[in-house]
């Protein structure tokens, strides 16, 4: 079941690098030239691992930047104040870390809408605090 997945051809050197598939999880990587030829077998993890280095060579994966993005600020925050409480009133063991980890999302949240010292947002709009009328 061979199958030439990729063939390219120097006219100039006269190499030619072939990529055959030579079973549903190898790859030969075929280079032919004047003087002889070299194979190597690849399995899908090699291929993956060439594509990925060749890739982050010539920038055609450029480096992506997660961002969470959070639809309503306020409904969120209120959702993590709740859980915050809900799991503190488990008594489970974990729960002090988890109420932490909760707090520090809860944080980055205040700087998207921060509260004022009664609670409330008031007008300390930012861009991404979601008020509608600012
Ligand atoms: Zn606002």
């Amino acid at each position: 079941m061979d199958e030439d997945l990729w063939d390219v051809y120097d006219h100039q050197t006269q190499e030619e690098a072939i990529l055959r598939k030579t079973d549903p999880n190898t790859y030969e990587l075929i280079v032919n030239h004047m003087h002889g030829s070299g194979a190597a077998t690849l399995d899908r993890k090699n291929l993956k691992d060439l594509f990925n280095a060749i890739g982050n060579e010539i920038g055609a994966f450029p480096e992506v930047v997660p961002t969470l993005q959070v639809d309503n600020v306020k409904m969120t925050r209120e959702l993590f104040c709740i859980a915050q409480t809900e799991i503190g009133q488990s008594g489970r063991n974990w729960s002090h870390s988890h109420i932490r980890r909760l707090q520090r999302l809860i944080d980055q949240l205040d700087k998207h809408r921060p509260l004022g010292p009664d609670g409330k947002h008031g007008d300390r709009h930012t861009p991404t605090c979601g008020c509608e009328d600012k």
